[in-house]
């Protein structure tokens, strides 16, 4: 080869690599992006509480002394109440941030597993009159028990909680020796279609006080989204022509 093509060579490879690192870069600075702005929701949604707190306890000094016993109750519940929905959103993001962590080398019966979360939740279902079903076929998967029965639980917990009086939530299960399929099916409020990829996103909420007032913290989905990845699974959520809601969750047949 002549120098000046090897010189040629040698500014196209320089070239490429130089936009291979760029490339690179725009994805490392998307991702510190998105860190960024789960980082900013987080300590948002974590305020929150602590300045509701903060405000009762304010209110319950300024209001003289001694304090009526209505006072007094009135600011322990609220204090109760925004301690107990602190927990809750740190215990999530703490599991969200092991997850990787976890074994994931059990024997799952998904449809044992699907009936458990059933009869754990038919207490809540009772209480909103919603009407538990499942059609499930004897599947197995390799997987962590617990995060498993978590994404499915979370699932069937939401279909209940974002339903109507009268609602129905079925859960179907099967496989076709390749693929291991999820559904949770219900024909509540439904979500709108520009909603159904955002509602993964944690601190996400369609309805946030109707979320806040059926107890919810908008990091549920988060979680199922994770678990389901390190699972090597995918989510997605369905048109429903009922209405509601259908998430369907797929898993790589590992048995
Ligand atoms: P939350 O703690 O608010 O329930 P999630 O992450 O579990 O948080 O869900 C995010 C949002 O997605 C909810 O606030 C709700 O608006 C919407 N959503 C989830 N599941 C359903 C459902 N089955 N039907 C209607 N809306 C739902």
């Amino acid at each position: 080869l002549s120098d000046s093509r090897i010189e040629e060579n040698k500014v196209k490879e320089l070239n490429q690599l130089s936009i291979s690192y760029n490339k690179m870069l725009d994805r490392l600075s998307e991702s510190f992006e998105m860190q960024r702005q789960f980082t900013a929701n987080a300590a948002h949604e974590l305020r929150t509480p602590l300045a509701v707190m903060q405000a009762q306890l304010d209110l319950y000094h300024t209001t003289g002394h001694p304090a009526t016993d209505a006072c007094t109750e009135k600011t322990i519940q609220m204090v109760t109440d925004q301690n107990e929905r602190l927990s809750k959103m740190v215990k999530t993001l703490l599991d969200m941030s092991e997850l990787q962590t976890v074994a994931r080398d059990e024997k799952i019966e998904v449809d044992a597993l699907v009936e458990e979360v059933l009869a754990d939740l038919d207490p809540l279902a009772e209480e909103k009159n919603v009407i538990l079903e499942s059609v499930c076929d004897a599947v197995t998967m390799m997987g962590s028990d617990i995060l498993v029965y978590r994404v499915v639980y979370n699932l069937v917990e939401n279909a209940i909680k974002y339903n109507n009086p009268g609602g129905k939530v079925q859960v179907t299960v099967c496989s076709d020796k390749e693929q291991i399929c999820i559904q949770v099916m219900d024909n509540g409020s439904g979500i709108p279609a520009d909603m159904k990829e955002r509602v993964f996103e944690p601190f996400f909420r369609v309805d946030k006080s109707r979320s806040r007032a059926l107890g919810g913290v908008g990091l549920g989905l988060a979680l199922v989204r994770e678990i389901v990845r390190v699972h090597d699974g995918a989510i997605r959520v369905l048109d429903n022509s009922n209405g509601g809601t259908t998430f369907e969750i797929l898993f790589p047949e590992t048995v």
